[in-house]
């Protein structure tokens, strides 16, 4: 590692979070835990690993490429693709044992074709958009449809599930979705149509609506231990922390100015550190003049706009700060912390947006791995 930028992943974080979430839940509830996008950014098969030494009951997945992964790492785990997967592409499905979201009934056809040709059943999850507008089907013209779908022969419906879009700012709404689902539930029933699981939550409704639970629930960003809302009962831990280190220091002078437009300009003389980290690693532009970072014990501003691969900090009158030093830009040091959401909200953006998008070029370092993930870790990663 010659640049000196870093990811150091908390494992035991990651235990700690999984066992809050699950005695936060009933004991008939089980968990799917939501590792798209590399694990919003934590690294697919270490988080995936695991989890599975916990027990965890289901993985949920972005793309068919992210579940072959999974399954050519050797996980025997359920996995859900919670995205739409393109009919072409039923082959696939069958041959990695993945459980697809269904929910448009060409798709459908397609899995119970290739299911048939194979003298196979395949699993699926149904999704009913109940306020999303999104995936799934259009909740009006669900139980027509449902009714077709069990009528296919080579597909069994093993799950019915639907999401919220705003379970944090508009409980009303949430709760409206909640009882669209209830009555669908019972509707289907009285068709003589049931599921094995049924489920809506996601970390949200995990935290704040427990009669969203159902027996499945979705978490995602709170495994991670990072809060979706202000709001949170559940104690959980930053597994995450994003590292760097001073690559250059420089004093400058009043009325110099600092990176690209000349957005910072020196009141007076100060110190100037340069850290390696930059937009193209995924930490945001939009930080420009409004950022806090930490080195050894203290917390300095960054100055100026971010760079491609860099960023300038303000030292002020300090100058025991030297090249080389450690900087966290997302992490704990002592009783000083920046938490994903601080960088977010300086950002203007959400946490996931912070953490999905770190590039996947910056090493990710585990630690605290469980005795069984130990061997993995060294070969691989
Ligand atoms: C990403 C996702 C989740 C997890 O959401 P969090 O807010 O991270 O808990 C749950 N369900 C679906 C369908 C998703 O796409």
């Amino acid at each position: 590692m010659y640049r000196p930028l870093w990811i150091e992943i908390d494992l035991n974080a990651l235990r700690g979070n999984f066992k809050t979430i699950k005695s936060s839940l009933a004991k008939d509830v089980k968990v799917i835990a939501t590792i798209k996008q590399q694990a919003y950014g934590h690294g697919l098969i270490p988080i995936a690993r695991e989890l599975s030494y916990l027990g965890v009951d289901y993985f949920g997945v972005g793309s068919l490429e992210e579940a072959i992964s999974l399954r050519e790492n050797g996980f025997k785990e359920k996995i859900l693709a919670l995205s739409a997967i393109l009919p072409c592409f039923a082959e696939e499905v069958l041959q990695y044992n993945i459980v697809p979201t269904v929910g448009e009934i060409n798709f459908a056809k397609a899995l119970n074709k290739t299911a048939a040709k194979h003298n196979k059943i395949i699993a699926v999850h149904v999704k009913v958009d109940t306020g999303m507008g999104r995936l799934g089907l259009h909740y009006d013209e669900a139980l027509g449809l449902i009714g077709e779908l069990s009528k296919l022969k080579n597909i069994s419906l093993e799950g019915l599930y639907t999401h919220f879009p705003a379970a944090d700012t508009d409980p009303d709404f949430t709760n409206y979705q909640i009882n669209l689902f209830n009555r669908l539930i019972t509707i289907l029933k009285n068709a003589n149509i049931s599921f094995k699981y049924q489920h809506c939550a996601n970390s949200l409704g995990v935290i704040h609506y427990p009669h969203s639970h159902f027996n499945l629930v979705r978490p995602g960003l709170i495994l991670y231990g990072i809060k979706p809302s202000p709001r949170m009962p559940l104690d959980l831990r930053p597994v995450l922390s994003l590292k760097s280190k001073i690559i250059f220091t420089k004093k400058i002078k009043k009325g110099m100015s600092v990176s690209y437009g000349r957005t910072f300009v020196a009141k007076k003389s100060i110190n100037v550190a340069t850290v390696s980290i930059g937009y193209a690693d995924g930490y945001p532009w939009s930080l420009a003049n409004n950022a806090k970072i930490i080195i050894k014990d203290k917390f300095f501003n960054l100055i100026g706009r971010v760079c491609m691969d860099h960023i300038m900090v303000n030292l002020g009158d300090e100058s025991c700060v030297k090249i080389a030093d450690e900087v966290i830009l997302i992490g704990k040091k002592n009783n000083l912390a920046i938490s994903a959401e601080d960088v977010a909200s300086w950002a203007k953006t959400i946490p996931y947006e912070i953490v999905s998008r770190l590039s996947l070029k910056i090493p990710r370092l585990y630690k605290n791995a469980s005795q069984k993930q130990l061997h993995f870790l060294k070969e691989k990663f």
